[in-house]
């Protein structure tokens, strides 16, 4: 008998022959996050992974992965052979005294001699008869010991409910514009989930934005980092292309065409990086720079599609998730960005696109220059 944290995955289960794939790369995910851990192995059987250790704690190991996608569910298990004494004896060793239980077996292996019932039926006898004040309860019992017969048998009563999705790089690698604000790491999460690996570009107008502006998209990094191993951040200088803006073109234009140079350099900062797509916080309608027209504007520089997983959502639904992410709390730290400090009182909110390409054409003897000049300069973080 020996305790092991028992992974179930969700959705790789329906991929068919890709699985194999899925499951390798959800062990590579979990086997980096556990590095740390000295004795830890990690071992692949049927549709599970069992998490191996001799001297680390239970807990701590699920703490540190409890969050990565691809994880449907974590259980605190004891594996032994599949025999029904030793499976009986496993049961009993996780019984509390006193308390009513029940026993519920699955079968993976439909060879194992008694079915699942009869498991249930002689292991909760063993039970009942090797601990004097146990009562079997199946209606509304206060333990459940689950007993999954495979290869090996599994038996545990502690389970936690997972995040599910998809293991992180399953689904490719893009770059997500990360703000400071609650809605693009929301934006970020939820195309983690499905398996995007997260390239995060955060543009920062220092020495006007402070320090504790940029400490905080670093904090929003890393939480993402939890669900989604491997992000990095790239944290640009865009100062001077702000200000040249400002110097050369209708104020009006300034939202509009700074998140067009955001997005040619997030496009540039995504091709280093072999991704091949954006992702955005933009919700149709909830500011002036997300109107229809605004979005066209800012669209129609980039090549690489441009994820926008919020865009019909109301501001509440955003909000929860961020809450239960923890997003939320360090979104909501009050500090200027680069959006807020030099924002024109009377934004142009439906940007007609010659218009636009008007004011952008004052700006073309510097501007490629300065392009360039912010993606050399990004400093790059590594979670
Ligand atoms: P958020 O809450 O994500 O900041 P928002 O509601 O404030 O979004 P905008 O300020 O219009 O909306 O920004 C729209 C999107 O543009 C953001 O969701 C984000 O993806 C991107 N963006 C805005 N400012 C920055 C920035 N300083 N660095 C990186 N991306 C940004
Ligand atoms: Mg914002």
């Amino acid at each position: 008998m020996k305790e092991v944290v028992l992974v179930r995955y969700g959705e790789i289960a329906l991929k068919g022959l890709n699985r194999a794939y899925f499951e390798d790369t959800l062990k590579n995910n979990i086997a980096k996050r556990l590095r740390k851990f000295k004795d830890v192995t990690i071992k692949k059987a049927q549709s599970r992974l069992e998490v191996h250790f001799t001297e680390s704690a239970q807990e701590e190991i699920i703490e540190s992965i409890k969050n990565i996608f691809g994880i449907a569910y974590i259980s605190k298990a004891l594996i032994v052979d599949s025999d029904i004494e030793q499976i009986s004896k496993a049961a009993l060793s996780l019984y509390e005294e006193g308390k009513s239980f029940k026993i519920e077996t699955r079968r993976g292996d439909k060879n194992f001699y008694l079915k699942s019932p009869e498991i249930s039926a002689q292991v909760g006898a063993y039970v009942l008869s090797n601990s004097p004040c146990a009562k079997v309860d199946v209606i509304n019992p206060e333990t459940v010991i689950e007993v999954e017969v495979r290869k090996s048998t599994y038996v545990y009563k502690q389970s936690y409910k997972c995040r599910a999705g998809l293991p992180t790089s399953t689904g490719g690698k893009a770059a997500l514009l990360l703000s400071g604000g609650i809605d693009s790491p929301v934006a970020g999460y939820m195309m983690a989930s499905r398996g995007v690996e997260l390239v995060c570009v955060y543009f920062h107008s220092s020495p006007y934005t402070p320090q504790e502006a940029k400490q905080k998209v670093v904090d929003l990094a890393k939480t993402l980092n939890d669900f989604a191993p491997g992000v990095s951040l790239y944290s640009v200088p865009f100062t001077k292309i702000q200000e040249s803006i400002i110097e050369r073109c209708d104020i009006k234009y300034l939202t509009i065409l700074m998140r067009r140079y955001m997005m040619i350099i997030a496009e540039k900062i995504a091709r280093k990086n072999n991704a091949k797509a954006l992702i955005t916080g933009e919700s149709l309608g909830q500011v002036a720079s997300q109107t229809i027209e605004s979005i066209y504007s800012t669209n129609e520089v980039c090549k690489m599609p441009v994820f926008r997983p919020l865009i019909g959502f109301d501001k509440i639904n955003t909000i929860n998730i961020a809450k239960d992410i923890g997003t939320y709390d360090i979104s909501v730290l009050t500090y200027e960005d680069c959006c807020t400090i030099f924002t024109p009182k009377h934004p142009q909110t439906r940007p007609k696109i010659d218009l636009v390409l008007e004011q952008e054409e004052k700006l073309s003897d510097i501007i490629n220059e300065y392009i360039e000049q912010a993606v050399k300069d990004a400093e790059i973080i590594k979670f």
